[in-house]
């Protein structure tokens, strides 16, 4: 067994085993969860609640999640004090049962030196100095400045793969006229790319001795007030991800996969996405996958049974395609940027973040997760929507194949916002509606179950 610093290891359920490539799931899984910070203390119970009522439903007291609490943001603070907001006891803890949960956290993002864990308010601090109190709110949880949690926890444990599905719920108030057919999951590329966080401020000697290199040596002709980043697409990191996503469309009957890149203009990073990943689907995959060529070339269009469609669009057109034609697309798979853009671009078009799960994977752990942020003038209020995180506790159940109560969830979700009985956020968009607060619209959730 694993030794914590400041964990006890849990006494009760027992932990999810990894078997050839697999995960072998008991009937008491441990399940580490991060509470999150700000409205994470809002949402994280009320998925809870209903997470344990459609195990419960579903299989009639025979499984049943063992939550394990770690702490990441705030609430490591606090119990780990010493600035540590990623205490090394949640790494091991989530390597160890490979499959967790998390709220959000705070990512201060300014170029102030303090942060406030309660509220996110980023100061500067008196002179420079730690201020013994938050500024805004008076919180005594003030820390240095850190990078994102959310990008440590990703790095740490080499969660590759971004996962977002992207569907529209009956009565959810949004800007197109067909938001049904929009059905997509993305994976979007988790470690490369300009996030890979290989940046040169301008005017340092760094960007200097990097511009003074690539003008001397490699004959280019860059400006020297500027500022550099580097951006690295690798055929490992790209490999991984695209197969993941072919493997995907094929365990879940899906029609296609589409590379998303910027092929056209960076030749040898989206370019070189874009082949890679046609050779891990003709290498990898050739018996059941065709690509758009030989659809044209070899069957006149028409697409065979039982195969995956593997095709490629340049960044900007595929913003155009899954507004005018969002039912041609199924499975996205992109580098980390355009994940990023293109994944809240199809989140807003079926009713807007809130209600958007994500998950994190790599070869054997997945951490899935709320994909809004701590909306700290909310915390406490019991008011936010705990949707996106419900719907990453889904994601969660049907990756641990408890399919039946995953699917209890989304019919408790369908007939709550059918019913209109709704959290502010859709309240306020939605004529006749009734607004409760997030506990009620999870026990909510729970009633309508059927
Ligand atoms: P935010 O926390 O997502 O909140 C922005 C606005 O979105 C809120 O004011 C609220 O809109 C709405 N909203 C967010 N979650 C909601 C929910 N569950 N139900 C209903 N409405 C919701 O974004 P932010 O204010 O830019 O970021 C705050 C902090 O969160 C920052 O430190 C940021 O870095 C961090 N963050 C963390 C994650 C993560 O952990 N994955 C992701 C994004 C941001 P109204 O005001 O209109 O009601």
């Amino acid at each position: 067994m694993i030794q914590f610093d400041k964990l006890t290891y849990p006494t009760k359920g027992t932990r999810i085993e990894f078997k050839d490539g697999k995960i072998q799931v008991p009937d008491d899984p441990i399940i580490p969860f991060i509470r999150g910070d700000g409205i994470g203390l809002d949402i994280t119970p009320a998925m809870e609640l209903v997470v344990d009522s459609a195990v419960e439903k579903a299989y009639g007291g025979k499984k049943k999640i063992e939550w394990f609490e770690v702490h990441a943001g705030l609430s490591a603070l606090q119990l780990y004090g010493n600035d540590n907001v990623l205490p090394e006891d949640t790494i091991k803890a989530i390597e160890h049962f490979y499959v967790a949960i998390k709220g959000p956290l705070t990512t201060p993002v300014g170029g102030f030196k303090f942060v406030c864990l309660d509220c996110a308010k980023e100061q500067d601090g008196p002179g420079g100095k730690r201020p013994e109190k938050c500024e805004k709110c008076g919180s005594k949880w003030v820390t240095p400045r850190f990078r994102s949690l959310n990008v440590g926890l990703r790095q740490k444990m080499d969660l590759y793969a971004c996962v977002r599905p992207v569907r529209w719920f009956k009565g959810v108030p949004c800007p197109v006229k067909h938001p049904e057919k929009l059905d997509v999951i993305i994976f979007r590329e988790n470690t490369e790319d300009v996030y890979a966080g290989i940046e040169f401020e301008q005017g340092t000697p760094e960007a200097s001795k990097v511009i003074n290199f690539l003008n001397t040596d490699m004959g280019k002709n860059i400006r020297k007030d500027s500022g550099v980043g580097i951006k690295p697409i690798s055929i490992t990191g790209t490999k991984r991800l695209v197969r993941k996503a072919i493997k995907h469309a094929i365990d879940h009957n899906l029609p296609s996969v589409t590379f998303d890149h910027k092929g056209n203009i960076q030749k040898f990073t989206e370019g070189a996405f874009r082949d890679w990943g046609y050779e891990v689907a003709k290498e990898e995959f050739r018996d059941q996958i065709i690509t758009e060529q030989e659809l044209w070339d070899e069957f006149d269009g028409k697409m065979p049974e039982g195969k995956v469609l593997i095709k490629d669009r340049i960044a900007d057109q595929i913003f155009q395609q899954v507004l005018l034609r969002p039912d041609e697309y199924s499975v996205i798979a992109t580098p980390n940027l355009n994940g990023d853009y293109i994944s809240d671009a199809c989140a807003a078009q079926v009713g807007g973040l809130g209600l958007a799960p994500g998950a994190n994977i790599g070869d054997e752990v997945a951490l899935f997760e709320a994909t809004h942020g701590t909306a700290p003038k909310y915390t406490g209020m019991d008011k936010v929507n705990p949707s996106s995180l419900i719907l990453s506790a889904v994601m969660m159940l049907e990756y641990m194949g408890w399919q039946e109560a995953a699917d209890l969830i989304v019919r408790g979700i369908e007939t709550t916002i059918g019913n209109k009985t709704v959290t502010y956020d859709l309240e306020r968009q939605m004529e006749g509606a009734t607004k409760i607060k997030c506990s009620e619209y999870a026990q909510k959730i729970v009633e309508n179950m059927g």
